[in-house]
Formats: C-alpha cells, structure tokens, sequence
C-alpha cells in the first residue's frame, strides 16, 4: 500500500472468556439468541487462561479493554461508551457510538434465518474488506462502528474503524492486543463496479475482527 490508508480497522486479539457466561436466559431472544438487554454488564470476566491486554474480544464478541486504552480514548475525544465491569478493577466494556453504515450491495452480506419473534437474524456474515456507504469525500475523526453487526446469535458485534491520524497515534502507543488493518484508500461503490469486486470473500466474523 503506497499512499496512506484512509482509515484502519481494529483487529482485537480475542481473550479466553465469554462475557455472557452465567447471563441470564431472559438476557436474550428465546429463539434466536440475540442480544435483548443491551445494557447487560457482568459482575466479572472469568478469564481461563490467558491474561488481558489493553483491549481484547470476549469469544461472544464483546470489547473490553483497560483504562490504558480509555485515556487514549478521552484524550483524543472519541465518542464511546465505557461501562466498568464491577468485580474487575480496571476493565471497561467498550463501544464506539458513532456509527458508520455497511454496503451490504458492495460486498455481500448473508442474512441468515429471520427470527419470527424479533425480526432479527440468528446469523449475519460479512467480508473482507469492509465498505462502507459513504461519499467520496467522506472523512471522519475518532473510531466508528458499522452499523450492521456480525456473527452468530448473542455474539454478533460491529466492525470498528479509526481515522488514519489518531490510528496512527494508536499504533505510537501499542496497545497490546490490538492491531491495526489499513483499510484500502477510499474505494467508492462506483469504484468497485468499475474495477469489479474482487469475489466475495465471505468469511464470518471471528476471522474478519482478527
Ligand atoms: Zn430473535
């Protein structure tokens, strides 16, 4: 990649716990295993093994991260909400506010069994790269979430993308257990049906996070 990436995804290492483990039932949907109480925050993470860097993945795809990765996030004035686990010290769940909205008609996106109770999917699977549906010109400061989140059931999370000069200052810090992807310079639906897309690459998204 010759000229800088417009922005970077964060590739989060997954850790060894499910942020989920001992929910209770009525946390999800009864037939699809979507998430129904989004603002669930367990008493603690029971890691494994392993330990925790700066930031990682639940294998339920949540993230959670410590205040190392929090101050950087203040400092530099992103929009993100961080809830404090109670039973852990310094660990915060992490989740990016502003969203940023996934071409599903650039790259294909399956839609996988629509729930008859809450009209959601049990599974949504994406690829790499992700596009995003926004003008040529499009610039943005801070970290988004896709709008479209992927995965299975209870699992299903955003992908996440920074702007190039604070993810360049994210990777000054290095912040253990993440890694930064640059996403290609701005390709444009136009651009993509001019060039072809390159075969779906359909791949779920425990592999598309890492
Ligand atoms: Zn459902």
């Amino acid at each position: 990649m010759n000229s800088p990436p417009w922005a970077y995804r964060l590739s989060i290492s997954d850790i060894d716990a499910h942020y989920f483990e001992g929910a209770p039932d009525e946390t999800f949907c009864s037939n699809c295993d979507s998430l129904d109480k989004i603002d669930y925050i367990p008493n603690r993470l029971n890691v494994h093994s392993g330990r925790i860097g700066d930031i990682g993945n639940t294998l339920d795809g949540r993230t959670v991260c410590r205040s190392r990765f929090r101050e950087f996030c203040m400092l530099a004035a992103i929009d993100a909400d961080f809830v404090a686990i109670p039973g852990d010290g310094d660990l915060f769940v992490f989740l990016p506010t502003k969203r940023i909205k996934f071409s599903p008609d650039v790259r294909p996106v399956r839609f996988i069994d629509s729930c008859k109770i809450c009209g959601r999917f049990k599974e949504v699977i994406g690829s790499i790269p992700p596009y995003f549906d926004v003008d040529p010109n499009f610039s943005f400061t801070g970290i988004l979430r896709s709008d479209l989140e992927f995965g299975a059931g209870r699992g299903k999370a955003p992908i996440l993308i920074v702007d190039n000069a604070t993810g360049r200052a994210m990777k000054g810090s290095r912040f253990r257990g993440l890694t930064l992807v640059g996403i290609d310079p701005f390709t444009t639906k136009s651009q993509v049906t001019a060039q072809g897309p390159q075969g779906p690459q359909v791949s779920p998204i425990s592999r598309l996070r890492k």
